[in-house]
């Protein structure tokens, strides 16, 4: 098993200087890939990320929610094909907060309105993609 950030990821990067094994890495580019990524194979499931993110988007694997319901939360470039094709609203933050900081544009967000349900279990292939065949520890340079 390993843990997983989904797309309620806004990149405030608190993840990164709890993670003992040094596991996860801010999406770069950010247009091709906006959350940061956890590295499977490295990941030891600590939990040490969950408490930290603002936005409560780590889930261990086997617990991430298919039918999340938040009003008012903020997702990024969902793959739930219900909502992926409605995030067009454009989203600034400043990402890794405290080290390199960088104001990034997230250009697909949407906000959960009352009562809508996202399937968060469609984020999980993007952890394993990032460091199979995407750009994975080389991102940090
Ligand atoms: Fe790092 Fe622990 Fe989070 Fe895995 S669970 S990404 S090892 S902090």
């Amino acid at each position: 098993m390993t843990h997983i950030i989904t797309s309620l990821c806004v990149r405030d990067g608190a993840c990164i200087e709890v993670c003992p094994v040094e596991c996860i890495i801010p999406g770069k580019p950010a247009d091709e890939w906006p959350w940061m990524y956890i590295d499977p194979d490295t990941c030891i499931d600590c939990g040490a990320c969950i408490p930290e993110c603002p936005f409560e988007a780590i889930f261990p694997e086997d617990e991430v929610p298919g039918d999340y319901s938040k009003a008012g939360a903020r997702v990024s470039a969902p793959r739930d094909p219900n909502f992926a094709s409605r995030a067009t609203e454009e989203h600034e933050v400043e990402s890794e907060k405290g080290k390199g900081q960088e104001h990034i544009m997230l250009k697909q967000t949407l906000v959960l309105a009352e009562g809508e349900t996202i399937d968060l279990k469609a984020d999980i292939p993007p952890n394993y993609d990032f460091f199979k065949g995407g750009p994975g520890y080389g991102a940090k340079s």
